[in-house]
C-alpha cells in the first residue's frame, strides 16, 4: 500500500498540478520557472470554498489547516473570502478521488486551483481527531509554492519503480498512469532560492509534503528505506523555516536608503525607485531568497513602467493596498520579463517587490517611469 493504514491509506497522495513548462521527461523540473511561481510576500490570499455538497466539518478541516500556516509566521496570510470574484485560492470538494492544487501563482487564470477529492474527516486525517486535515496542510504547501518533499534530489530515494507504478494503477481511483507516478513521485525537483540550485537542503522525513510509503516500495538510502515514509499530518520545523524564508518580513522602507540615482541607465526622465547592491550568485550554494521591497505612491493616475536595470532575472510584483491588505495586482515573468507595465491610481500606496532570480552582474536595480 502506498499509505498508512487504517484501509485507507492509498487516499493520501495529491497530484500537484505540473507547473508550466516542467520537464515531462521525468527529470528535474525546470529552475527558473519555480521560483517564478512564488506569491509576493505581504500577500493576503483570500480562498473562495465552492458548493459541492461539502459538509460545514469539512469546511472546518480546510480553514482550520489555513489558520495553521497562518500561525507559521510567514509573510503571507490567508483569509476566507464568500466572493468568488475576489478569491485567489478557489477550493472545491468533488469526492472523484482526486486531491490537487495549483503550485503558487499558477493559480491565476485557472477557474478551480485545489480540490480535496476524498473525506477529510477519516480518523488518519489529523491527530486525535482535530479536524486540522493534513491533505488539507499539504495541498496549501503547494499553493505557496512547496513541491513534494520526496521529490527532494537531496533525499536520494531509489524507488522500487515498478512497484510504486503497479500498486498506484491499482489503488488509485481513476488509476494512475506512468506519468502520474513520473511527475509526482519520480522526478527530482530542485529546491531553490533565487532561481538557482540550493544545495544545501537536507531532506525531511517529516515534512507534510511526503507521501507516505511503505519501505517495501524504497530500495535506498537506508535510513528511509528503514522505516518508509510516515504519514505526516503535523508541519514540520522545516516546512515552517522554508515557508518563513520564501516570505520574509522586511522593513518596507529598506532599499530606498542610499539611492544613487546618477547611477541607474536612463529611460526617459525615468524616477529611479532603487539600485542595491546583489549578492553575487556564484553558481554554488545560495543561503538566503532574496527579496527587495519597496514603497511607491503616484503623483498621478497612469500606466507606469517598472524597468529592470542590469543584468538579472528577477519577478517583480506589484501590490495594492485595499484597507491594510496587500492584494496582488501583478506579477512580472522573472525568466524573460525585464518590465511590468500597469496603470496606477494617484495618491495609493503600493507595495513593490522584487524576487531575485539569476543576476550576473554585482548591481541591478529597477526604475519607474
Ligand atoms: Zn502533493
Amino acid at each position: 500500500m502506498a499509505g498508512a493504514g487504517e484501509g485507507e491509506g492509498h487516499h493520501f497522495v495529491c497530484t500537484s498540478v505540473p507547473l508550466k513548462g516542467g520537464s515531462d521527461d521525468g527529470s528535474i523540473l525546470e529552475a527558473v520557472r519555480y521560483s517564478n511561481s512564488f506569491w509576493a510576500p505581504y500577500t493576503t490570499l483570500k480562498y473562495y470554498y465552492f458548493s459541492d455538497g461539502q459538509s460545514a466539518e469539512e469546511e472546518k478541516a480546510v480553514s482550520n489547516a489555513f489558520d495553521e500556516w497562518n500561525k507559521v509566521g510567514m509573510n503571507i496570510t490567508f483569509r476566507r473570502t464568500r466572493s468568488l470574484a475576489t478569491a485567489h485560492l478557489r477550493v472545491g470538494f468533488r469526492q472523484d478521488g482526486r486531491s490537487w492544487s495549483t503550485v503558487g501563482t499558477d493559480a491565476i487564470g485557472q477557474r478551480r486551483t485545489m480540490n480535496f477529492g476524498w473525506s477529510l474527516l477519516s480518523r488518519s486525517e489529523s491527530r486525535n481527531n482535530t479536524r486540522l486535515s493534513a491533505t488539507a496542510l499539504h495541498e496549501i504547501g503547494h499553493a505557496i509554492c512547496f513541491q513534494h518533499e520526496h521529490q527532494n534530489p537531496n533525499a536520494g530515494i531509489t524507488w522500487d519503480r515498478a512497484a510504486v507504478i503497479a500498486e498506484m494503477a491499482r489503488s488509485q481511483s481513476p488509476p494512475w498512469t506512468e506519468a502520474d507516478c513520473d511527475v509526482n513521485i519520480f522526478a527530482l525537483v530542485r529546491r531553490l532560492d533565487n532561481g538557482a540550485v540550493l544545495e544545501g537542503s537536507n531532506f525531511d522525513k517529516d515534512s507534510i509534503m511526503n507521501y507516505p510509503f511503505e519501505s517495501n516500495f524504497i530500495i535506498a538510502p537506508p535510513a528511509v528505506k528503514a522505516t518508509g515514509l510516515l504519514r505526516n499530518v503535523v508541519l514540520s520545523a522545516q516546512d515552517k523555516a522554508w515557508a518563513k524564508k520564501w516570505y520574509p518580513t522586511t522593513n518596507l522602507s529598506r532599499g530606498l536608503e542610499g539611492v544613487d540615482k546618477n547611477a541607474a541607465p536612463a529611460p526617459s526622465s525615468p524616477v529611479v525607485l532603487a539600485l542595491w547592491e546583489l549578492q553575487k550568485i556564484s553558481g554554488s550554494a545560495v543561503e538566503s531568497t532574496q527579496v527587495s521591497f519597496f514603497t511607491f505612491k503616484p503623483s498621478e493616475s497612469r500606466k507606469y513602467v517598472l524597468q529592470l536595470v542590469g543584468n538579472v532575472k528577477a519577478r517583480v510584483s506589484v501590490l495594492d493596498n485595499i484597507d491594510g491588505e496587500h492584494e496582488p495586482l501583478a506579477h512580472s515573468n522573472g525568466d524573460t520579463d525585464t518590465q511590468l507595465k500597469l496603470v496606477l491610481g494617484a495618491n495609493r500606496d503600493y507595495l513593490i517587490t522584487v524576487r531575485t532570480g539569476e543576476c550576473a552582474s554585482e548591481e541591478y536595480g529597477i526604475v519607474i517611469y
